[in-house]
């Protein structure tokens, strides 16, 4: 394990932005993450957990903080009466976890075709698509507290908190998450194949992915925070959709708004999906810290619709 410094976060962000970590260290044990920890306290620096980089916009300034990153590679599965429980360390790619289903015939995540990022930073914010998230097949999750790092906390699905796009962890930055068992049931390979590539063509087909970006920086908007003069809109009502309950996708607010296209320099509000920001070539942190607040100022005065980002915008 080594500590490198000033190490620059573009380079681990998916938006290709942000200025230098202060620290940062790969860790692969339970052991290198407890010195992690006691070390961000020796240098009296915040630390600061990093998954895929899929979902975080780091500051142009860079960080004062020791970037924390879980390269262990942990995978495994085993039967239990009609269960099969799969563990997986917390930095493990999503398209890892996928592959090794698919190779064990293990059910359950085909939704998650496609998604980028790794386990950890999927479960903390609940991801999700396709009518499938996290919290429907996480059985368990294994975290440790910086507070007291030799001890393990595990907490089954219930007391994880699951909700859209949330979780207990989001409420808990001390916490870090080491660990996901999922419960899973045995698959067909062939079927389990065909639906995650369709995810994943899908994607391809309507996403930005020729572009640096962090996905959808907004929330869905739920229906009933939708108001009622707009929800008679044809459009909208026609759009509306089921996924995980009742939403307006904020894609659709802003295709009508005629916000695609719009920039602050080179970060611009996707022509193809209207709910990624892209950045375009050289985009800082600054131009999309404004354009968010642009657009979301514009929704209020417009729609009396107040956005709520999903993205991690990090200050
Ligand atoms: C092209 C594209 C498409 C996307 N599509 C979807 C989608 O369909 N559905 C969806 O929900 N999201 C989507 N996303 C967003 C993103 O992929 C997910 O939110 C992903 O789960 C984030 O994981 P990550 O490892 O990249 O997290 P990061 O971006 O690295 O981190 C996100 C947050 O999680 C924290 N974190 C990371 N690892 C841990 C850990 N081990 N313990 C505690 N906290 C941790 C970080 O500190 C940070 O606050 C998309 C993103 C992109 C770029």
């Amino acid at each position: 394990m080594t500590i490198r410094e000033y190490i620059p976060l573009k380079d681990f962000s998916h938006f290709k932005i942000g200025g230098p970590a202060r620290f940062f260290i790969d860790y692969g044990s339970f052991d290198e993450l407890s010195f992690a920890i006691s070390f961000s306290k020796e240098v009296s620096l915040p630390f600061f957990i990093l998954g895929g980089g899929t979902n975080i916009l780091f500051p142009d300034e860079g960080l004062k903080a020791v970037v924390i990153r879980d390269i262990s590679t942990t995978l495994s599965h085993k039967k239990i009466n009609d269960d099969i429980f799969v563990r997986v360390s917390a930095g493990v790619s999503f398209a890892t976890l996928l592959d090794y289903c698919a190779t064990h015939s293990l059910s359950g995540l085909e939704w998650a075709g496609g998604l980028p990022g790794s386990v950890g930073g999927g479960v903390r914010g609940n991801a999700g698509a396709f009518h499938g998230e996290c919290k429907d097949t996480v059985y368990e999750v294994v975290s440790v507290s910086s507070l007291d790092p030799k001890e393990k906390i595990i907490r089954d699905n219930f007391a994880c908190s699951f909700s859209y796009r949330d979780s207990i962890y989001k409420k808990k930055p001390d916490e870090i998450i080491t660990e996901v068992i999922f419960r899973l049931r045995p698959g067909n390979q062939e079927e389990m194949k065909k639906a995650i590539q369709e995810k994943i063509d899908y994607r391809i087909t309507r996403q930005p992915l020729e572009y640096p970006n962090i996905g959808s920086i907004f929330k869905n908007i739920p229906w009933e925070k939708v108001p009622s003069t707009h929800q008679q809109n044809p459009f909208f009502l026609q759009k509306k959709k089921n996924d995980p309950f009742p939403v307006l996708p904020t894609a659709v607010l802003f295709d009508h708004a005629g916000f695609k296209g719009r920039a602050e320099g080179d970060a611009m509000i996707s022509t193809k999906h209207p709910s990624f920001i892209i950045n375009a070539g050289a985009a800082t942190s600054r131009e999309v810290r404004e354009l968010i607040a642009a657009v979301k100022s514009d929704s209020l005065q417009r729609f009396d619709i107040s956005l709520e980002e999903e993205v991690i915008v990090v200050n």
